[in-house]
């Protein structure tokens, strides 16, 4: 027997079913965006090596264990992006985006990391981010995180996430503190485990958020990093913590809060979700504002956030299942008698031209009215119409409600209106909007 040929472990196939869901909650975010006035960039998915080895930090778990790197026929150096915020930055540099002009840019689309596969955690998965390039203040920061905010009360998953906050300074805030905590670290070393020892060489930094208990503990023991914060940052935090206080979005400063690329300065935070186990940090950003230099373009600060779809949909999905059920028909078209198919198929496309925003189906494959009032139910459609040789010949048709079972003989021109006003209110009831 021939042996089937499966997919790439943590890559995933987006069944029909899975991408309406993918779909409602990538137009709800991309309107938003735009309202924001945020405009798309699109940039390749493979990008040079060293792109991220430069921006993302050679001591990140990103670049040291997680890249898909490979040779090019020339045996170039390439990298599946395993974040967007490098190759946006790369593009705005080398197309003169980010010169004497501010820039609001949101991007979509799969990224690659080689983790451990779970729940999610993939190593293809999707992001939809944006990114704001030319300003320095808070308030920039503050009015990313109320749009995110926007989105998930848009996605009505409020109730189900949490915002935590924290400023992690100054680049020299960090080298400064790096040293203490080091110093601290190094002391006490015996109770680290494996992967702190490892992170005290390569990114100290990252010992801040380990799951650990007795980590956690310990660090109790080490002076905060608040404590080393300079002015500067201090003001900017309190600024973005006020300007939060008055859009009353609340918020958990949580000081042992860092992330895990080497580029952020001052604000970082991530939204949080208790519904998904250990995965449960469904966006992230902050201020990068050393970035677009490093990577050679002007000294222009940055702030941003990435969203991880496929950890948003899981939450979306079960907080809505109904959005997840297969996506409905919402008009199926059934005839029966002499030349009556005919009559369906000009019908249906005149249907489509007044209706365009309703998912409209024929049936094809014959059999009588019993039975193509079955397919119909099976589909799951929402309405029948229905056209007999009596109906086509007095202009009518028949409208039935598959829901309740009224049916109703109506004119054919007056069918599209009937059906926009039915399907409106059923759509209002199934998804709640
Ligand atoms: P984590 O701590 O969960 O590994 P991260 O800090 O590596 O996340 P970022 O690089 O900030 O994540 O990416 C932004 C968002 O992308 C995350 O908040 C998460 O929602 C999503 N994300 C990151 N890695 C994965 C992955 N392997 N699979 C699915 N989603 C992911
Ligand atoms: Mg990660």
């Amino acid at each position: 027997m021939t042996k089937i040929i499966q997919a790439i472990r943590g890559m995933n196939d987006l069944l029909p079913d899975d991408v309406s869901l993918y779909q409602h909650v990538e137009a709800v975010l991309i309107k938003i965006f735009l309202n924001y006035g945020f405009s798309e960039i699109r940039t390749p998915i493979i990008e040079c090596t060293p792109l991220f080895k430069r921006a993302i930090g050679e001591g990140t778990d990103i670049i040291n264990k997680e890249m898909y790197n490979f040779h090019d026929r020339h045996s170039k150096e390439i990298t599946l992006r395993p974040e967007g915020t490098a190759g946006c930055v790369r593009a705005g540099i080398e197309h003169g985006l980010l010169y004497n002009q501010e820039q609001r840019l949101w991007y979509m689309g799969p990224m690659f990391r080689y983790e451990r596969p779970q729940k999610g955690r993939y190593r293809q998965f999707y992001q939809i981010g944006s990114e704001v390039f030319g300003l320095k203040g808070p308030d920039i920061d503050a009015e990313i995180i109320i749009m995110t905010a926007r989105c998930w009360r848009l996605l009505g998953i409020d109730n189900h996430v949490r915002l935590e906050l924290n400023s992690i300074g100054s680049i020299e805030t960090r080298k400064n503190y790096h040293h203490t905590l080091v110093k601290m670290l190094k002391k006490n070393i015996n109770i680290l485990d494996n992967d702190s020892k490892r992170r005290i060489y390569s990114n100290p930094m990252r010992i801040l958020d380990s799951k650990n208990p007795s980590i956690q503990a310990l660090l109790d023991n080490i002076p905060p990093l608040v404590d080393y914060l300079d002015d500067a940052s201090r003001e900017h935090f309190s600024e973005l913590c006020h300007l939060l206080d008055l859009a009353d979005i609340s918020y958990h400063v949580n000081q042992r809060l860092v992330r895990g690329l080497d580029y952020y300065n001052n604000t970082v935070f991530e939204w949080i979700t208790n519904s998904l186990g250990s995965q449960g940090t469904i966006c992230s950003g902050g201020r990068y504002d050393c970035l677009v230099k490093l990577l050679g373009g002007p000294d222009i600060p940055a702030v941003g956030c990435a969203i991880g779809l496929e950890r948003l949909i899981l939450l979306v999905g079960s907080v809505y299942p109904l959005l997840k059920t297969k996506k409905i028909v919402d008009i199926y078209l059934i005839s029966s008698g002499q030349g009556t198919k005919h009559s369906m198929l000009t019908f249906s496309e005149h249907l489509r031209d007044q209706l365009p925003e309703f998912k409209i189906m024929n049936h094809f494959g014959g059999g009588n009215f019993s039975a193509q009032f079955s397919k119909a139910n099976k589909l799951s459609a929402r309405f029948v119409v229905a056209l007999g040789e009596n109906e086509i010949a007095h202009h009518q048709c028949i409208i039935k409600d598959l829901c309740n079972g009224i049916q109703k003989t109506i004119s054919q021109c007056h069918a599209a209106d009937t059906l926009r006003a039915l399907l409106t209110n059923t759509l209002e009831e199934k998804y709640k909007i």
